[in-house]
């Protein structure tokens, strides 16, 4: 089984905030096992686990929440995939963080992003605030896509509203050409609504981190039908286990076909991965 992971975060432990740690990434036994004692992230371990796990390429996120999930610069990003190109950069912008939101766009781009990930809910913004209007449309013209988180979070001082649908159905309505990718969609209350959006606008993606894997049908009952929209992807390293969560999915009773879609081929032809992955 090939897998493309395409939600793996990055940024040393302390980076993360104490209860990020607790309630996300110590669900999952990878913290050992990447980190040193110091709580860095040691690019060569957390690479053999992906490659143990049976991931040959991914998509690392940054992300600036300093409130609720830490900040994680993007320059952790780099450190990674710089000695590991099989893993291919996003950046991350904040309208509370960044005051001038293009130019520091435009300066992770410079560095190599190909892409950015926003989350409003552990940013406390809405996903269509107007003030990231001119980002998403710099993101259209450079033809780079954007994932947003597009459900709940159990962090505290994380907001529902910042959650709600019809935000992100905003954004694919007002750019249409721009390509996004739901995060999780619609975790815990509103599945119908995102696959709603994915059969609605042509550009919307779906990527399944988060989630438990043995309900994805039941939340997207359409998903053998629009298996070309729908992205592997695990929240590593706060997830149990990337191997495990892609064997669950394949007995879902989906054809291999679609698990190809799914867990490789979706994200191969969708993101700029280099030859060899
Ligand atoms: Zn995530």
């Amino acid at each position: 089984m090939k897998l493309i992971d395409v939600h793996l975060h990055v940024g040393q432990v302390f980076e993360w905030r104490p209860e990020a740690v607790r309630l996300w990434m110590d669900t999952g036994p990878y913290r050992p096992l990447i980190y040193d004692d110091e709580g860095r992230l040691v690019p060569e371990r957390y690479h053999r686990v992906l490659a143990g796990e049976g991931v040959v390429g991914g998509v690392l996120l940054p992300e600036y929440s300093p409130e609720t999930a830490g900040s994680l610069p993007v320059e952790r990003v780099f450190e990674v995939c710089r000695r590991y190109p099989r893993y291919i950069p996003f950046g991350a912008v904040n309208p509370l963080v960044h005051d001038d939101l293009l130019a520091e766009a435009r300066r992770q781009r410079q560095l190599g992003v190909v892409g950015f990930k926003l989350h409003g809910v552990h940013g406390l913004y809405a996903v269509n605030d107007r003030r990231l209007y001119p980002f998403y449309e710099w993101c259209r013209s450079e033809g780079l896509p954007v994932m947003l988180h597009a459900g709940t979070s159990i962090f505290p001082r994380t907001k529902l509203k910042h959650a709600d649908p019809y935000l992100y159905d905003e954004v694919a309505t007002d750019f249409p050409e721009l390509t996004l990718v739901l995060c999780h969609a619609g975790r815990n209350f509103w599945y119908h609504l995102a696959e709603f959006m994915v059969i609605r606008h042509p550009r919307v993606y779906i990527d399944v981190s988060g989630l438990p894997p043995r309900k994805l049908l039941t939340f997207y009952p359409r998903m053998a039908k629009l298996a070309d929209r729908f992205l592997f992807g695990t929240d590593f390293p706060g997830v149990p286990g990337i191997r495990s969560n892609a064997e669950k999915i394949a007995t879902l009773g989906l054809d291999d076909a679609v698990l190809h879609r799914i867990f490789y081929a979706n994200a191969r032809e969708l993101l700029p991965f280099p030859d060899g992955v």
